[in-house]
């Protein structure tokens, strides 16, 4: 698993994720791109911030049409301002909306607490927790999935959280490691690992031995 994150970070650098001024914006984001493209997310975040919404206080107050029609650009947006609030509400009872307690708060209890506000599924909680609280969670999206399938490193058709096993077991407990590793095989999966696999040129095609990719 290390030698193909050093392969990825020999040819992709620096990833430097995740774009957010604040701990609360990430989290913003990472509702707002469930489903969508993150340039439409990155709208959306943008024009709450025009609109002085990105804070818990004034995120949670926001009238829900007004919130919905500042967030348009996230695709499904009447649906991603009920998820903001309802993250919000829970961030705020639980922490007082400070991302401080997420930090410190036992891991374990608090990814399956956070699983239960509603709209949140593992892959936006585990974006939260890794990218705006810094806490050791492997995002094992969908083009995690598919890289680790057609590397023999998964069963294809494995689940999120078989995928997130996998990967926290085989590399250190490090959020920084997790961090770059996530954005690098996003990386690779947009310019090669897409649908049809681009092998040719691909820094993991050494992994592969010769053998064609593995159905994933
Ligand atoms: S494109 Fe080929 S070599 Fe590259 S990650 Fe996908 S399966 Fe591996």
């Amino acid at each position: 698993m290390l030698r193909l994150y050093r392969a990825l970070e020999r040819r992709f650098g620096p990833q430097r994720w995740w774009p957010g001024r604040t701990p609360f914006e990430v989290a913003a984001g990472a509702v707002l791109t469930q489903n969508t493209a993150w340039t439409n997310a990155a709208g959306a975040v943008a024009a709450l911030r025009a609109a002085r919404r990105l804070t818990p206080a004034a995120l949670a107050g926001a009238p829900r049409r007004r919130l919905a029609a500042i967030v348009r650009s996230s695709g499904t947006y009447r649906v991603k301002a009920a998820r903001l609030q309802a993250f919000t509400a829970w961030l705020l009872a639980r922490f007082g909306g400070r991302f401080s307690g997420l930090r410190a708060a036992p891991l374990a209890a608090l990814r399956r607490e956070m699983l239960g506000v509603a709209g949140l599924g593992p892959e936006t909680v585990d974006a939260i927790l890794l990218y705006a609280a810094h806490r050791p969670v492997f995002v094992a999206d969908a083009y995690t999935r598919r890289v680790l399938a057609r590397h023999r490193l998964l069963r294809a058709g494995a689940g999120y959280e078989t995928a997130r096993a996998l990967v926290e077991a085989h590399l250190p407990s490090d959020p920084a490691l997790f961090n770059e590793y996530h954005a690098l095989i996003v990386a690779v999966a947009k310019t090669h690992c897409r649908a049809a696999p681009r092998c040719e040129g691909c820094p993991l095609r050494f992994d592969l031995g010769g053998r064609p990719p593995a159905r994933g």
